[in-house]
């Protein structure tokens, strides 16, 4: 009986793995990720032009899957400032430990970071995106020194005290003396 197909082709292809069998052969494997692949980065706002290289390092430690892995290249974002696209910079590492049962979650075994997945079938890319959003700011904008809006900005007036004071019966009482 032949085989129809590499063993370890088959195990390595596509982002969906069998991280048992990487873990057993301390293998590390490497992805390039667009925008266009992660729709959660997406919907946080990353634009096109982004461009993301994960490596996961796989390893068993104290009998269970462990990941080192890094995230690094650039996110494009819209600046929150002037509005035109910046190129984030992302050099991240994280350490995962892959958890089969919720229960196993709150452990952090020699400091990696369990997440819930199934060994058999990890999803790369969504440890990617994981990453890649746990990089991005809270309120992505330009360094202060490359942004347009950086001479606006300074001397934008305070949004709250510029604002007239609203009454909202003063008109109602107007009418009411009308009747
Ligand atoms: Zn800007």
């Amino acid at each position: 009986m032949s085989r129809p197909y590499g063993v370890q082709a088959a195990v390595l292809a596509g982002n969906s793995i069998d991280a048992s069998i990487c873990a057993h052969s301390g293998t590390t494997v490497e992805r390039r990720f667009a925008a266009a692949d992660l729709p959660r980065l997406r919907d946080a706002g990353a634009l096109d032009g982004s461009q993301l290289t994960a490596r996961f390092a796989f390893s068993r430690f104290e009998g269970r899957i462990a990941i080192d892995g890094e995230l690094q290249g650039t996110i494009a974002l819209p600046c929150q400032r002037c509005a035109k696209p910046f190129e984030l910079p992302v050099d991240e590492q994280f350490r995962l430990i892959v958890a089969r049962e919720a229960k196993d979650l709150d452990e952090e075994p020699g400091g990696y970071e369990a997440v819930l997945a199934d060994p058999v079938r990890l999803d790369l890319q969504v440890l990617a995106e994981d990453q890649a959003l746990l990089a991005l700011p809270l309120v992505p904008r330009h360094p202060v020194e490359d942004c347009d809006a950086q001479i606006a900005a300074a001397v934008e007036p305070a949004p709250v005290e510029s604002q007239p004071t609203q009454k909202p019966f003063g008109d109602l009482r107007d009418l009411m003396r009308k009747r």
